[in-house]
C-alpha cells in the first residue's frame, strides 16, 4: 500500500506500507526490506530490447521496479521514469549514492537501497559526502558515526574494515535520503538538485533532459524561494510558465511604459532603489521590471517567481543572458499601444533594452547611476502628465487573470504589500507566502459556477484535511499548491491543494487539499 502526502513535480513525500511495517518516503531500503520485494526476474533495460521477454519476466508486486539503471543513458533513465510514473511507488534499483539520489528522488524514485552504497564499500571506497576516498589512499577514519568512531584504520584486518565502510557508506546515504523529504517538505528540492548535478556531467545531462517534460504535477507557487544559480534554472517549470502565463495575462492600459532595473529585495516596490524613484517622480504609468532571467510587469511583481527568487548579481550579462530577457521584453511591449517608452537603466539593463526594442524609440534617462538627481530630474519630465494609473488594482486584476483565468472588481484595503480586494466583504488578498491570491466566499462561489479550480467532495463535514478518499471529482487543471475550492451540498471552502486534481481522483488514499476555510450553503 503506497500513497502520497505532499507532491512537488515528480517528487513526492509519501507513505508506504509493506509486511505490517510503515516507511515514510522517500526511503532507503536494506537488509530485511529488500527480501520482501519482488524485483521480478529481469532489469527494466531489458523492457526495451526484448519488450516480450520482458513481460514474462517483469515482477509482479505493488511497486515499479526500476532495474538496469547502471546499463542506461541519461536519455534512457529520464524516460524511464517518465513511464513509469503514477500512482504505484516507484523503487531504483542500485543505483542510488549520495551525490545522485536527490535527482533520482527529483525524477520520481520513491525507493532506493543500499546495494550501491555496500558494493562501493567492498571494492575499497569510502563515501565522503558526495565525494568518494579510495581506502588505500586513508590513514584514519575522517568520520565519527557509530561505525567509524574510536575505530583505528591500522589495526583492524580487511575484512572489518569493509564492514565498517559498508555500514559507514550506507549511513552516508540514508542521511541524503532523509534530506530529500526535508527538502520536499521545505519545496527547495529543485535549488539543491541544481546545485549537486555540477558535480558530475552525467547528472546535468540527466536533469537537462527531464526538463524536457513538465507535467500537471509541477506547482505553479512555492513557499521557497527560487535560485536562478545555473544554467538549468531557465528550464525550471516556475519560470517557463511565469513568463509564459505573464505574456498571456499582461494588458497594460497606458500611453507610456516606464522600464526598471531590478533589486535584491523583493516585491521590488519595497526595495530602497524603487522607493527613491517613485518618491522622486510621479509614476502614473505602466512599469516593466527588467532582470534575468525574469522581466516583470509592476502589476505581476506579488506572483510567484518574482515575489521570492535570488539571482546572482554580478554587473556582467552574458549574451544569452540579453538575448533571453529581451525577447520576452519584447513580447511584453508589444502587448501595449505605447507612444512613449522611458527606460531608467543602466548597464547590461540597458543592452536589454537596446536589443528588445531596436524598432522603438526609447528614451534614455539614467546618465550613469539611476539615483543620481539628474536622471531622476529627467526621469521625471519625461514622465509628466499622465492621469492617475491605480496600480494595487491593476495588480488585483492581473493576478486574478494569471492564477484563474477571470477577474472580480472591488476596491482596495492595506498597506502594501499586505493588500486585499473587497466588495462588500474581503474577496481576496495577496499572501506572499506563496506568492499568489488567496481567496474568500464572493470569489469561491464565482469559481463554483464556473466550474473552475473545483473539487467535488463526499457528503461529510471537512474540517482541516481532506484525504482522497473523500474526493468526487476534481478539475483537471489543479496543481499542487493551487488555491482550490471544495464543495458537497451543504459545505464549500477554500484550501490549498496537495497534489494534482487528476492524483486526488485516482488515488484511494492521501492528503489532497489542506483547508483554510469553509462555509456553509
Ligand atoms: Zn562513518
Amino acid at each position: 500500500m503506497f500513497y502520497t502526502e505532499k507532491r512537488d513535480g515528480f517528487a513526492r513525500l509519501g507513505v508506504f506500507e509493506v509486511n505490517g511495517l510503515i516507511l515514510k518516503t522517500p526511503a532507503m531500503l536494506e537488509e530485511e526490506l529488500l527480501k520482501k520485494i519482488d524485483f521480478g526476474k529481469a532489469p527494466y533495460a531489458v523492457k526495451k530490447i526484448f519488450p516480450e521477454i520482458y513481460e514474462d519476466l517483469k515482477p509482479s508486486g505493488d511497486v515499479e521496479i526500476l532495474s538496469g539503471l547502471q546499463a542506461m543513458s541519461p536519455r534512457e533513465i529520464a524516460e524511464s521514469f517518465s513511464e513509469l510514473r503514477g500512482n504505484r511507488p516507484i523503487y531504483a534499483v542500485a543505483y542510488a549514492e549520495p551525490v545522485n539520489v536527490s535527482l533520482l528522488v527529483y525524477l520520481g524514485a520513491d525507493l532506493v537501497d543500499n546495494i550501491m552504497a555496500i558494493a562501493k564499500a567492498y571494492n575499497g571506497i569510502y563515501y565522503m559526502g558526495d565525494i568518494e576516498l579510495r581506502l588505500e589512499r586513508m590513514t584514519e577514519f575522517p568520520c565519527r558515526c557509530e561505525f567509524c568512531r574510536g575505530q583505528k584504520l591500522n589495526e583492524l584486518k580487511r575484512e572489518e574494515i569493509l564492514r565498517i565502510v559498508a555500514g559507514h557508506n550506507t549511513e552516508q546515504l540514508r542521511m541524503e535520503v532523509q534530506k530529500c523529504r526535508i527538502l520536499i517538505e521545505e519545496e527547495k528540492l529543485r535549488n539543491y538538485v541544481e546545485a549537486k548535478t555540477k558535480l558530475n556531467p552525467e547528472l546535468t545531462a540527466l536533469l537537462r533532459f527531464s526538463d524536457l517534460e513538465h507535467g500537471v504535477c509541477f506547482p505553479r507557487f512555492r513557499r521557497s524561494t527560487c535560485y536562478f544559480n545555473s544554467q538549468e534554472s531557465l528550464n525550471r517549470f516556475e519560470v517557463k510558465y511565469f513568463l509564459n502565463r505573464i505574456a498571456e495575462c499582461y494588458r497594460p492600459k497606458t500611453r507610456a511604459l516606464l522600464l526598471l532595473p531590478c533589486t535584491a529585495k523583493k516585491p521590488y516596490l519595497l526595495s530602497q532603489t524603487h522607493r527613491i524613484i517613485r518618491s522622486a517622480v510621479n509614476v502614473n504609468v505602466n512599469e516593466i521590471i527588467i532582470s534575468s532571467p525574469l522581466v516583470v510587469p509592476r502589476e505581476f511583481e506579488l506572483m510567484y517567481p518574482a515575489v521570492n527568487y535570488d539571482t546572482p548579481v554580478t554587473g556582467y550579462w552574458s549574451d544569452d543572458e540579453v538575448a533571453f530577457v529581451a525577447g520576452w521584453l519584447s513580447r511584453l511591449v508589444e502587448k501595449g499601444k505605447f507612444e512613449k517608452i522611458v527606460a531608467h537603466v543602466e548597464g547590461g539593463y540597458r543592452k536589454v533594452v537596446e536589443r528588445a526594442l531596436k524598432d522603438h524609440d526609447v528614451v534614455f534617462t539614467s546618465e550613469g547611476n539611476v539615483l543620481d538627481s539628474s536622471s531622476l530630474k529627467k526621469l521625471k519630465k519625461e514622465l509628466e502628465g499622465y492621469e492617475k494609473y491605480d496600480l494595487f488594482s491593476e495588480m488585483f486584476s492581473h493576478a486574478f487573470r494569471y492564477q484563474f483565468g477571470f477577474e472580480l472588481g472591488g476596491f482596495v484595503r492595506g498597506k502594501y504589500p499586505e493588500i486585499e480586494l473587497q466588495n462588500k466583504e474581503r474577496v481576496a488578498r495577496f499572501d506572499l507566502r506563496y506568492g499568489n491570491l488567496d481567496i474568500y466566499s464572493p470569489f469561491a462561489k464565482e469559481l463554483l459556477k464556473r466550474g473552475d479550480y473545483c473539487i467535488r467532495i463526499a457528503e461529510f463535514e471537512p474540517t482541516t484535511t481532506i484525504f482522497c478518499a473523500g474526493v468526487e471529482s476534481a478539475d483537471q487543471k489543479i496543481r499542487p499548491n493551487d488555491v482550490v475550492v471544495f464543495y458537497n451540498s451543504t459545505y464549500y471552502g477554500v484550501g490549498i491543494a496537495r497534489m494534482h486534481g487528476k492524483e486526488m481522483v485516482e488515488a484511494k488514499k492521501g492528503v489532497a487539499v489542506e483547508i483554510r476555510r469553509r462555509y456553509r450553503f
